[in-house]
């Protein structure tokens, strides 16, 4: 991570803030390493980031613009920017599962119906884990968690044919992704996608939480038995949901939402400009 370190974070956000063996450094070196492959600078990107873990991991790490919105309303901030900033300022969203499939989820549906121009990389460690690991959104059915002792009763985005993918894909986005946090460049090149998107994109990271998910749900703090049981979800033949790579991929089939917006407001402006005479005369 030192080498990304010094060329785009700030030095002094160094070491992570995440637990030791936390999978969130893998997911912020991820879209590093695609912002390098775009041969993006430090003033190409606005990174704007959520709440938890996910949110504090990469809040105010990027050495150019960034903003941290408060729980799930990260979007509405992201919309105001798009819609100011010129087409070719990339805005990268780093949020957690609650930002985003839950408190959040209206506004990141809202996103997606727009096709607003913003890569959205959702950090997702099954639970609320940044306030002791409570179940969220995606923990599966059955966890044991800090608030279900017996196990949760509620099924999750990742669960009995629901995919959150598919709601997203439903609501117009343009790019979906989704990937371990373990992987290699297969994951890069969909965050390279994302952000390339002049479109509504998404790619839904899984990561390990060792201190929380780890503990209460698997039984074991231990980094490499976490990790296995992670890996095995994503594994040839599980379960097609945990399947890595490109879920969707319809770049370039819809307007951007701002670029539009933009067109019309100078066709409505010229409109009036040569109709103003005739109408208040
Ligand atoms: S609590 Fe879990 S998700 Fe949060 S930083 Fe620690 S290991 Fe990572």
């Amino acid at each position: 991570m030192d080498r990304w370190a010094r060329r785009w974070l700030r030095e002094r956000k160094i070491p992570s803030t995440a637990c030791v063996g936390c999978g969130l450094g893998q997911v912020h070196k991820k879209v590093l390493m695609a912002v390098e492959q775009l041969k993006l600078g430090v003033g190409d990107v606005v990174w704007g980031t959520g709440i938890g873990c996910a949110g504090r991991q990469t809040f105010n790490t990027w050495k150019g613009d960034n903003f941290a919105g408060t729980h799930g309303r990260v979007y509405a901030i992201a919309t105001g920017l798009r819609t100011a900033l010129p087409d070719d300022k990339k805005i990268i969203l780093t949020v957690g599962d609650g930002d985003a499939f839950g408190i959040g989820l209206s506004h990141l549906l809202h996103c997606a119906r727009r096709n607003l121009g913003v890569a959205v990389i959702v950090a997702d460690n099954f639970g609320y884990q940044s306030t002791g690991g409570q179940y969220g959104f995606t923990t599966p059915l059955g966890c044991v968690t800090d608030s279900s002792p017996y196990g949760t009763r509620e099924q999750g985005w990742l669960q009995n044919d629901i995919d959150i993918l598919t709601l997203l894909k439903d609501a117009g986005a343009t790019f979906l992704a989704r990937h371990s946090s373990f992987e290699g460049q297969n994951a890069v090149d969909s965050v390279v996608k994302a952000i390339d998107n002049r479109g509504f994109s998404l790619v839904h990271f899984i990561y390990p939480c060792v201190t929380h998910f780890g503990a209460i749900s698997l039984g074991s703090r231990d980094k490499e038995a976490v990790y296995r049981w992670f890996e095995r979800l994503f594994q040839d033949g599980g379960d097609p949901r945990f399947r890595s790579g490109v879920y969707h991929d319809a770049r370039g089939s819809r307007p951007e939402f701002a670029a539009s917006l933009r067109e019309w407001t100078e066709r409505v402006s010229k409109e009036n400009s040569t109709t103003t005479g005739k109408r208040f005369d």
